[in-house]
C-alpha cells in the first residue's frame, strides 16, 4: 500500500468590514441504520410502505410493551465504529429523552447520553490531492427516528405516519474540526462513502436516511490553535446549529450564510446568541428555531425497560475480521497496483460497485488503459443516458475484450470506440463482433506500401509540397487511411509515407 501522507488544509477566512475571521464547523451526523427491522422492534423499514402499516405494538407505544434490542442494529452500529476507526465501548446504555409531540407517541425517545456504543474516531477527508482534514468524531450512539407529522395533505387536519417510529439511527458526532463550506460537504460526502462501503446506511439523503446538524461559529485567527492547544471551547465563538440539512449544496450555502451573519452581529458590537436555526433554501438564508433559553430541558435519565448492553471483545473482533476494504485503503492500491492518478483513483473507488467494475476490467490488462475507458467512455455514457453502473449494457467482460482488441494491435482505438458503440446496442462478443463487421486494422506493411504507392503516384504536386514541408505528409496518411477505409494501423502507416516520401 502506498504511504500517503497529506497536508491540512487552510482554514476558510472571511473578510469581515473590520476583521478577518475563521470559520469553525462540527456535525452532528444521523445516518440510518441499514436493517430489515426497526432498534426495538420486528417492524419492518422498507421505505415508501403505505402509511402506518409498519407499525407495531411497540413503535406506537402501547401500554405494557416492553422494548427488545435488535442485535444487527448493535452489530450495524459496531461496524461503523470500526470503519471509522473509533474505540467501541463493550459497555454502554439506552437514556429515554423526554419530550412531547404528536409523531413520537412514546413521549420520549430512546437514545444513548451517558453511554454511548461508540466512542473516539477519525474520518480523513481530501479536498484536493495530498490535502485532506483529519477530522475527530467524539462519539456515535444508537437512537429511535420519531414518526412523521403530514400537515399539507388537509386544511384543517394533520397526520401522523409511525412507520418511521423507532427506526434505528446511529448519531455521528464530529469534533469541531471542520473549517469551511467546502470542508463540510466534503466530510458528509467522505462519511456516506464509508457508510456505504460498510453496508451500514444506504446514504440516501433525499429519503432523509443521512441528514445532518451543523454546527457554525466563528473566530479570530489565532484562536482556533489556541483551542486545539489547550481543547478549551472557551477559545471559540460562540455557535449556532442549523438543523436537518439533507443537500450538501444546501450545507454550504448554510454555512456561508450563517457564518457572515455572526460576522456582522460581532462588528456591530453585538453577541451571537447560542440558537438552533433552520436553513431556507428559497431565501437563502438562516432563521431562528429556538434559542439556547427556550432550548428543551430533556430529563434524561436511564430507560428502565432495558439492560445495560453489554458486548463481548470477541463478537467485536468477528465483525472486526469481516470488515471490508475502506474507501482510504482501495484508493491507495488503486494507485499502487494499477498506476491510475489521484484523480483516476478518486473517481474509480467513489462507489464499490463501480471499483469492481473497474477491477474486473484492469485485471492482467494495462491498468491506466482501463481506467481511462471505464472513465472515459463507460462512467461518461453512463451518466448522458442516466443509468447506474449496476444498469450498464456493456458488461466487464466485454469492455476487457475490447481492450484486449486494441492491445494485440487488431483494432485501432477508433475502431474500439466504434466498437463499444455496437456492443452498448447489440451486445455480443467483442472479437466476434469485429470479426463479423470485418473491423480489423490492417498492420500488414505490404498492402500498406501498396496503398502509399498508390496515393503518391495519383499526387504529384502534393509530393512536391510535402517534401518542401514535411509537415503536410499529414494528409498523404489521412488519405491511405481513408483509402483503406479506416483499418491501416496510423503508426505503420505514419511511418511507410515518411519513408516513401524519403522525409
Ligand atoms: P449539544 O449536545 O448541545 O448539541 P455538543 O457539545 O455535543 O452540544 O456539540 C454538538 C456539536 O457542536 C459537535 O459536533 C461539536 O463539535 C460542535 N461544536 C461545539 N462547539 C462548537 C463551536 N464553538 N463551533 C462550532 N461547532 C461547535
Ligand atoms: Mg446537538
Amino acid at each position: 500500500m502506498l504511504d500517503l501522507t497529506y497536508e491540512a488544509p487552510k482554514p476558510k477566512v472571511i473578510a469581515g468590514a473590520k476583521h478577518d475571521w475563521e470559520l469553525v464547523i462540527g456535525m452532528e451526523i444521523h445516518a440510518q441504520v441499514s436493517s430489515n427491522a426497526k432498534l426495538f422492534s420486528g417492524a419492518s423499514t422498507a421505505f415508501g410502505a403505505e402509511p402506518n402499516s409498519n407499525v407495531s405494538f411497540v413503535d406506537c407505544a402501547m401500554p405494557g410493551m416492553l422494548p427488545v434490542i435488535n442485535e444487527f442494529c448493535v452489530a450495524q452500529a459496531v461496524r461503523t465504529g470500526l470503519g471509522l476507526k473509533a474505540r467501541i465501548n463493550l459497555f454502554s446504555a439506552f437514556d429515554r429523552k423526554n419530550y412531547f409531540y404528536p409523531d413520537l407517541p412514546q413521549g420520549y425517545q430512546i437514545s444513548q447520553l451517558y453511554h454511548p456504543i461508540v466512542g473516539e474516531g477519525e474520518v480523513l477527508v481530501e479536498l484536493a490531492p495530498g490535502i485532506a482534514r483529519l477530522v475527530r468524531i467524539e462519539r456515535i450512539h444508537l437512537e429511535q427516528d420519531a414518526g412523521k407529522s403530514i400537515h399539507d395533505m388537509d386544511p384543517n387536519l394533520s397526520f401522523v405516519d409511525f412507520n418511521r417510529t423507532g427506526v434505528a439511527l446511529m448519531e455521528i458526532v464530529s469534533r469541531p474540526d471542520l473549517r469551511g463550506p467546502e470542508e463540510a460537504a466534503a466530510y458528509v460526502a467522505k462519511l456516506r462513502q464509508i457508510l456505504r462501503y460498510l453496508g451500514t446506511c444506504d446514504g440516501n439523503m433525499q429519503n432523509g436516511n443521512l441528514r445532518a446538524d451543523v454546527n457554525v461559529s466563528v473566530c479570530r485567527p489565532g484562536d482556533y490553535e489556541r483551542y486545539q492547544a489547550t481543547q478549551d471551547f472557551g477559545h471559540l465563538g460562540t455557535r449556532c446549529e442549523i438543523k436537518n440539512m439533507n443537500s450538501m449544496r444546501f450545507i454550504q450555502q448554510a454555512i456561508d450564510y450563517e457564518a457572515r451573519r455572526q460576522i456582522a452581529i460581532l462588528e456591530d458590537g453585538g453577541k451571537v446568541v447560542q440558537e438552533t436555526r433552520l436553513y431556507d433554501p428559497d431565501r437563502g438564508e438562516t432563521r431562528s428555531m429556538r434559542s439556547k433559553e427556550e432550548a428543551h430541558d430533556y430529563r434524561y435519565f436511564p430507560d428502565p425497560d432495558l439492560l445495560p448492553l453489554e458486548i463481548e471483545q470477541d463478537w467485536v473482533d468477528d465483525i472486526a475480521a469481516s470488515m471490508p476494504e475502506l474507501p482510504d485503503a482501495k484508493k491507495a492500491r488503486f494507485m499502487a497496483d494499477y498506476g491510475v492518478t489521484d484523480y483516476d483513483a478518486n473517481v474509480l473507488t467513489a462507489e464499490l460497485d463501480a471499483a469492481a467494475f473497474f477491477e474486473s476490467v484492469a485485471a492482467g490488462r494495462d491498468g491506466k488503459q482501463a481506467a481511462n475507458w471505464v472513465i472515459n467512455e463507460l462512467f461518461g455514457r453512463l451518466n448522458k443516458q442516466g443509468l447506474t453502473i449496476a444498469e450498464t449494457p456493456v458488461t466487464a467482460a466485454q469492455l476487457g475484450g475490447i481492450l484486449d482488441l486494441i492491445a494485440s494491435g487488431e483494432i485501432s482505438g477508433k475502431m474500439a470506440k466504434d466498437l463499444f458503440e455496437i456492443i452498448w446496442t447489440d451486445g455480443g462478443d467483442p472479437a466476434e463482433v469485429a470479426a463479423a463487421r470485418g473491423m480489423k486494422q490492417v498492420t500488414d506493411t505490404g498492402a500498406i506500401e501498396v496503398a502509399v504507392d498508390e496515393i503518391i503516384a495519383a499526387n504529384p504536386a502534393q509530393v512536391e509540397k510535402a517534401k518542401a514541408n514535411p509537415k503536410l505528409a499529414g494528409w498523404f496518411v489521412g488519405q491511405v487511411i481513408k483509402a483503406t477505409g479506416g483499418k491501416a494501423n496510423p503508426a505503420a502507416v505514419n511511418e511507410i509515407v515518411a519513408k516513401k516520401l524519403g522525409l
